[in-house]
């Protein structure tokens, strides 16, 4: 069986886009905690209700709701995953390890890339609300403005937490506290480091010669 696979990362590093051509290619199933809560705020649920100021602020949700989501999501027997925002500190690396996969087969991709770079692709990022093609409007502008490529809706948006001073902040979230989840998995010889600051094909083909 294919080893499950945790990405680590700061936000747009180009872990969501590696995770959608992977799963094209190799058979994984996607599992992002930052979209199951924006669903869960998108139908205004109880816990999306819960957790809409502290998203829009770049805050990190409670390690309790986020992994309760990420169980009731995850059927390990039903192949194998990609982690994609999952764990974002030393203790949901642990609770991952204890509660979801078990001693399970896994491998951390740590997506590395400077982050002065990552500001510009952030606040210019677009998602198409139709099919989720990712855009960004400085390097990966659609061919005609406002339209998706892929299927034709008008509808590309910009995710809330996408603007700059919430972008300013969720970068220094991830500076503080991305050590101890590299710790975790490199002490136990788990951890591939992969060079992001390349192009997605690069990126790729570098991805699939790791794991
Ligand atoms: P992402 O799409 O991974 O950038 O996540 C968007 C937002 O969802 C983050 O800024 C957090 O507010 C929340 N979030 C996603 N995953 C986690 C997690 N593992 N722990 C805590 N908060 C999370």
């Amino acid at each position: 069986m294919q080893p499950q696979l945790i990405f680590l990362g700061a936000p747009g590093s180009g872990k969501g886009t590696q995770a959608t051509r992977l799963i094209k290619e190799c058979g994984y199933q996607h599992l992002s905690t930052g979209d199951l809560l924006r669903k869960e705020v998108k139908e205004a649920s109880e816990l999306g209700k819960r957790v809409t100021a502290i998203m829009n602020a770049g805050k990190l949700v409670d390690d309790n709701t986020v992994l309760e989501l990420l169980k009731k999501n995850t059927d390990l027997a039903s192949g194998a995953y990609i982690f994609d925002g999952f764990p974002r500190n030393g203790d949901q690396a642990k609770l991952l390890d204890e509660v979801v996969l078990k001693g399970s087969n896994s491998k951390a991709v740590y997506f590395e890339i400077d982050l002065d770079l990552l500001f510009d692709r952030l606040v210019n990022r677009r998602t198409c609300g139709k099919c989720g093609e990712i855009y960004n409007l400085k390097f990966k502008a659609p061919a005609q403005a406002g339209v998706c490529d892929k299927c034709g809706s008008t509808e590309l948006n910009q995710r809330k937490d996408d603007v700059a001073e919430t972008v300013k902040h969720r970068l220094d979230v991830f500076k503080e506290t991305i050590e101890p989840v590299l710790k975790h998995y490199e002490s136990e010889g788990r951890l591939v480091r992969l060079d992001a600051s390349n192009g997605s094909d690069e990126v790729f083909s570098s991805l699939k010669s790791l794991i």
